[in-house]
């Protein structure tokens, strides 16, 4: 059965219409999702009618085990594709794709270190037990107190992004009287999207030096006391499905690391995150086992063609770790067949949640896709577009997606690989409360981020301050 005319002049070309709208395609939800008996979506271990009953909707749901078995492939990847080449790789599980005090010992209890990129995130992971040697800072404008908090507790290394950086940071170090690790963040001018990447010789962007600036950058780090430079670092972009980006990258940067072992020692090299999963059912990411073989091969060949040893690698993925064990619920409101001209009609579904829970799509143009959560139905698939509830006409959820044409108000709607920047980005626009963050494991769902209560949003109202509600100081 084929999609109906109308529907099929409005889809992307990459959205084949299905002949049912049921189906939940691998490697998007996490490995868990399944649907009971009556058709209820199940994730790990629990339907999702419950967890609405249980919590409301909108609902942001993290799957334990998904998370968990997902660092494990990641860093038995590395590892493995490193120990090919007798060296050692260490990852780095990328923080702002979702932190939570949770998320945090989940990672680090799977052998993880964690990346952290402000003052908040490392208050989080530090909250969280996390061994300050093992963790990682980065940002192009910390601030002094963000740095003095990162030396103070022992952070392992911090990445370092500009001149002025690296005269804060050797006054931080010379205060406190310790030698602080560094790496430099090198803008390889190699920027990877998905499916493509460009190469140029400087790429316009705020992040690391260029390569013809690093060595003065490096001289002048090795210069200060208090400062031991590590290693180069660099990071290409996100959402990469390919190694070519990645191989490019490695070879401008290893020939760099190589014209400064004159200088001294660099035994780390840090290659970033960035490394793609699938939102939809067209997506093909290269399977982390040979992305890390890739990456590590090309390096392993650079260094040996310049007769270096191979440094140590660092990798610091985030989506990779997190985006597959997210789905978000929600109710659907209303749903709207609007006539787009041509005899065309789309079907718009509103749900009540949208662009405060997650801004991928207006941010980033970021397909998703979505089912039908508290059922199944046999109802011929329509093209719809799943909006949020918020005052944007960009407030889209899922742009494009083939739902069963008898979609209705009430009707549980899940969009998988929700776990990678959804509640990082989060935020309360139109005083949209944001939802809570319950995980699952072995049939059990608990609260890991408390949602927020119209109290919560009135309590930072200033203007308030005179008249106290009850429970609140
Ligand atoms: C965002 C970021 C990452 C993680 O990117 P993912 O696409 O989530 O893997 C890693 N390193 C740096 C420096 C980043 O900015």
């Amino acid at each position: 059965m084929s999609a109906p005319p109308q529907s099929r002049t409005l889809a992307p070309a990459w959205l084949v219409a299905p002949h049912e709208a049921n189906g939940l395609a691998p490697l998007v939800w996490p490995s868990s999702a399944t649907r009971d008996e009556t058709g209820v979506l199940v994730v790990g271990g629990i339907p999702v009618t419950r967890l609405q009953e249980q919590f409301g909707t909108p609902l942001w749901v993290i799957d334990e085990d998904e998370v968990r078995a997902r660092a494990r492939e990641v860093l038995e990847a590395f590892r493995s594709a490193a120990a090919r080449h007798g060296v050692q790789a260490r990852v780095y599980y990328a923080g702002k794709a979702f932190l939570s005090a949770e998320v945090v010992r989940w990672v680090t209890d799977e052998g993880l270190a964690v990346d952290v990129c402000t003052g908040g995130e490392l208050a989080v992971a530090l909250a969280a037990g996390a061994d300050p040697a093992r963790l990682g800072f980065h940002g192009n404008n910390k601030s002094v107190a963000e740095l003095e908090a990162a030396v103070s507790a022992g952070v392992g290394s911090i990445v370092i992004d500009s001149l002025i950086e690296i005269e804060r940071l050797a006054a931080i170090a010379a205060r406190h009287g310790i030698t602080q690790q560094v790496l430099l963040r090198v803008n390889s001018g190699v920027h990877a999207e998905t499916h493509d990447f460009l190469a140029t010789a400087h790429e316009d962007q705020k992040f690391g030096f260029t390569l013809s600036d690093a060595p003065a950058a490096v001289a002048r780090i090795r210069e200060a006391s208090g400062l031991e430079l590590v290693g180069l670092h660099c990071h290409i972009g996100s959402q990469i499905f390919g190694t070519a980006g990645f191989e490019e990258s490695a070879a401008r940067i290893v020939e760099l690391h190589a014209s400064l072992l004159a200088g001294g020692d660099l035994p780390v090299l840090n290659l970033g995150g960035g490394f793609g999963i699938a939102y939809t059912s067209v997506d093909d990411p290269t399977p982390i086992d040979r992305l890390a073989v890739g990456i590590a091969d090309a390096v392993a060949v650079q260094c040996e063609v310049r007769g270096i040893p191979m440094p140590n690698l660092a990798f610091e993925p985030g989506r990779a770790i997190v985006g597959r064990a997210g789905v978000t619920l929600y109710e659907v409101g209303t749903t709207k067949p609007v006539e787009v001209g041509e005899g065309a009609q789309r079907l718009y579904v509103s749900v009540d949640g949208g662009m405060s829970d997650n801004p991928r799509p207006a941010l980033y143009a970021a397909d998703f896709s979505a089912r039908l959560a508290s059922r199944t139905s046999g109802a011929e698939p329509v093209l719809v577009r799943v909006v949020g509830k918020h005052c944007e006409s960009g407030d889209v959820v899922v742009d494009a997606e083939y739902l069963p044409g008898d979609v209705a108000p009430g009707d549980l709607l899940a969009v998988p690989a929700t776990g990678a920047y959804c509640f990082s980005l989060a935020s309360n626009y139109n005083y949209v409360p944001r939802p809570p963050v319950v995980a699952l494991r072995g049939g059990e769902a608990r609260v890991i981020v408390r949602g927020e209560s119209i109290d919560d949003l009135l309590a930072r109202d200033a203007g308030l301050a005179t008249t106290p509600r009850e429970g609140i100081a």
